[in-house]
């Protein structure tokens, strides 16, 4: 299975793409983890991308298409893979298809998650992540048992830098301008499912499922 996860920051994706990526046994390649692994590591890369990131802003295309490129030849990729957070413009869509057309493969299915506004807002700063593992939470609506540890490893939970007010404000006005346009472009080629991201985390898992199985995939 090759499925996109798309919709705007706090919506879901990451929390869906564990449980998604687990069923179906394919790699989660989220892009904004890779530029946090490599900005802990202090790479070039990672030094390169915070500085957008810290201001709610993209990296630039190319930078971004070159290291998914990279990622997607891995022989884990060979029976699918789950895009998180990418591609987020439509050059970057349209990267991917060259991509994907020189592998002789293509996308099966974009998974659209909508969440309105408010919301995204609370979720994107009630989030705190395990510094351990990577396992997401929500200080209110999906809390740990032990605040700020980790139920799965015990590892410390951080907040994202980039989840504070402002900046989360700005992604979200970068998402409806840059990315918001893939919905068309992914309904055009009869790609896009659309799920309601409002629901509780377990019923937007099955209504996921449900769209992708019921298309019969
Ligand atoms: P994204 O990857 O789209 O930015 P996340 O999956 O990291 O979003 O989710 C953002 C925050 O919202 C996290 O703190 C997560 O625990 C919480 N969350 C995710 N899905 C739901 C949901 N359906 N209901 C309530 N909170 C959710
Ligand atoms: P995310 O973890 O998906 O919320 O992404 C965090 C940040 O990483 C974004 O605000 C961007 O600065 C950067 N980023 C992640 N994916 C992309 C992408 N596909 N294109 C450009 N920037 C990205």
């Amino acid at each position: 299975m090759r499925l996109i996860l798309l919709g705007p920051p706090g919506a879901g994706k990451g929390t869906q793409a564990v449980s998604i990526s687990e069923k179906y046994k394919i790699p989660h390649i989220s892009t904004g983890d890779i530029f946090r692994y490599n900005i802990k590591m202090q790479t070039e890369l990672g030094k390169k991308a915070k500085g957008y990131m810290d201001q709610g802003l993209l990296v630039p295309d190319e930078v971004v298409v070159e290291i998914v490129e990279d990622r997607l030849k891995n022989q884990d990729c060979k029976a699918g893979f789950l895009l998180d957070g990418f591609p987020r413009t439509v050059n970057q869509a349209k990267a991917l298809e060259a991509v994907l057309s020189k592998m002789n493969t293509g996308l099966d299915k974009v998974v659209n998650i909508e969440v309105d506004k408010d919301i995204l807002v609370q979720r994107a700063v009630g989030r705190r992540i395990c510094k351990n593992c990577g396992a997401t939470y929500h200080v209110e609506f999906n809390p740990p048992e032990k605040s700020g540890i980790c139920d799965k490893c015990s590892g410390e939970l951080y907040q994202r830098d980039d989840d504070n007010e402002k900046t989360v404000g700005k992604r979200i006005e970068v998402y409806v301008e840059e990315t918001k346009p893939l919905i068309d472009f992914y309904r055009e080629k009869n790609k896009l499912v659309t799920i309601d991201g409002k629901n509780d985390i377990n019923i937007v898992f099955d209504e996921i499922i449900e769209a992708l199985e019921g298309n019969s995939l």
